[in-house]
């Protein structure tokens, strides 16, 4: 039987959103950018990642999420040859060219490969790309409304003594299991327990619950999330306790509240547990004012960054 012909240039079937992405010095419409098949990050989920949003065409909070995609990468032992100020620079040029006003932003850094495809991880060369894309929410509309339905995992969190999910990272195997499980037990979404049966947090969001006017979210086992200190750095303002600390499916039960916050959506309610109601199944009072400041502090210039294209 004859081989097949070689392709010149790889044409991708699928559809993809509109967007601009960025590797190897060149800027591309998302549709056109190619990851090597020979990718640790790829291959192993050996990368790191981060993301960030734009808001009316201005990013929010971007010094703290490049802090945090740097010392990631330093965790991981990765190097990239980009300062912050280079990849703070990538990502306006992705949004400018992309035309986006609401935007989510991800900046990436995956192990890459190396020309023996050698299987020790310090011959490789680390890659860094980034993209903007339009801007997502984990809750649409009418869960923003009515708030999201969650089922808690039968599986637990991947323990972070394997792999510390303080380093944003693609292993997403646990979240995407439980999200199976919540959506055939009638959910939109999964919140994940740890070994010891303790909440940790679910695909891409930390979980809040409020009880007698106090806020508490899961002290460890969590990605240290950017809108989870701004929730903290909120509170503070309007002078509503919030802290850090262990908390249990029986405190989400027994919670007036419970909300969720990532930065693809904000801050995002959540009305059912299980099937449950929490409290009284209703959108909560502390839940809709901070998510008002939350949105109303996407004007503050001590919290944006204009990008430069619209500036
Ligand atoms: N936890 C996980 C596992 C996530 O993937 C994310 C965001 O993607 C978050 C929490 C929320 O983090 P942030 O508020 O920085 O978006």
């Amino acid at each position: 039987m004859a081989l097949p012909a070689l392709s010149e240039n790889h044409t991708d079937p699928q559809a993809y959103p509109p967007g601009i992405a960025y590797m190897d010095g060149q800027y591309f419409e998302v549709s056109k950018a190619r990851v090597s098949i020979l990718d640790y990050g790829f291959l192993h989920s050996d990368a790191t990642y981060d993301v960030v949003h734009t808001w009316d065409g201005a990013f929010f909070r971007l010094d703290l999420h490049l802090e945090r995609f740097f010392s990631n990468i330093d965790a991981l032992q990765m190097t990239i040859p980009y300062s912050k100020d280079d990849v703070e620079t990538v990502l306006h040029n992705c949004v400018g060219l992309s035309g986006l006003k609401d935007a989510y932003v991800e900046m990436v850094c995956t192990r890459g490969t190396s020309p023996s495809f050698s299987r020790d991880p310090r011959d490789a060369v680390n890659r860094f790309m980034a993209f903007a894309i339009p801007f997502g929410s984990i809750a649409n509309p009418s869960q923003m409304q009515r708030g999201l339905h969650a089922v808690i995992s039968p599986t637990t969190r991947i323990p972070a003594s394997s792999v510390d999910p303080s380093v944003k990272n693609y292993h997403w195997l646990d979240m995407v299991q439980g999200l199976y499980h919540a959506y055939g037990a009638g959910g939109d979404t999964t919140i994940l327990l740890d070994g010891d049966g303790n909440v940790t947090e679910g695909p891409g969001f930390n979980i809040f619950s409020v009880r007698d006017g106090w806020l508490t979210t899961p002290v460890r086992g969590v990605l240290q999330g950017i809108t989870r200190r701004t929730v903290f750095d909120l509170c503070g303002e309007i002078d509503v306790p919030c802290s850090a600390g262990i908390l249990t499916p029986a405190d989400l039960e027994a919670a007036d509240e419970v909300f969720v916050t990532s930065t693809a959506g904000g801050l995002m309610p959540i009305t059912t547990i299980n099937a449950k109601r929490v409290g009284d199944g209703t959108v909560g009072p502390i839940f809709s004012t901070l998510k008002e400041a939350y949105w109303k502090k996407h004007k503050a210039p001590e919290w944006t960054t204009k990008v430069r294209e619209y500036a």
